[in-house]
């Protein structure tokens, strides 16, 4: 079993100072890296009638739709406001400082779907709390919420109580 922590780079002051970035680039890169990744990613899930993995920019494109491919499902992107083309449903959620706003095709995800959430990494919860919301609202059945990297330091899980959490790597 690889040690995948080993293929996440810690980039300090990135994209502001005081934030340790954790880039997943190096991981991505490496063939068994990224098998074990996808394979682990998946693997509490084969089986689960998953129907969409819904991804969340950007990062969570690339794992989700690996992702996708190993439990047969669909793939489905989750995007900052403004960037997806036809009709949307979105929500806003708040920052250290401000809000954002993610949306999703309104026609993405089917009511009663099972659905699999995926990004690279949780923080302090509020993107996937956003995402899960928008999720429900168009009435997919989430099965997990799953992430590369989780910064336990945050507590964001704490913003997805209830769901199926699965995370590869913690960082304490
Ligand atoms: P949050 O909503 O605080 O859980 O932030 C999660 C989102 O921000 C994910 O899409 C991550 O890719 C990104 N993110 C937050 N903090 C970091 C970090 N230290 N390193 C890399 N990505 C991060």
């Amino acid at each position: 079993m690889l040690e995948l922590e080993k293929f996440i780079r810690d980039v300090p002051d990135f994209p502001k100072k005081g934030i340790v970035f954790k880039d997943i680039t190096p991981l991505l890169a490496d063939p068994a890296a990224l098998e074990c990744a996808i394979e682990q990613l998946a693997r509490p899930y084969l089986g689960a009638g998953v129907r969409t993995v819904v991804g969340i920019e950007s990062r969570g494109f690339i794992l989700g739709a690996a992702v996708a491919r190993v439990l047969q499902a669909g793939f489905v992107p989750l995007r900052k406001a403004g960037k997806l083309p036809w009709k949307t449903v979105r929500k806003s959620y708040a920052l250290e400082y401000g809000t954002d706003s993610i949306e999703i095709h309104a026609d993405a995800v089917g009511s009663g779907d099972k659905v699999l959430m995926i990004d690279d990494l949780l923080a302090t919860g509020g993107t996937m709390q956003a995402a899960c919301q928008l999720v429900s609202q168009l009435g997919g059945k989430i099965v997990g919420v799953a992430f590369l990297v989780e910064l336990d330091f945050l507590a964001g899980r704490a913003k997805l109580d209830g769901y199926d959490i699965h995370t590869l790597i913690h960082v304490k």
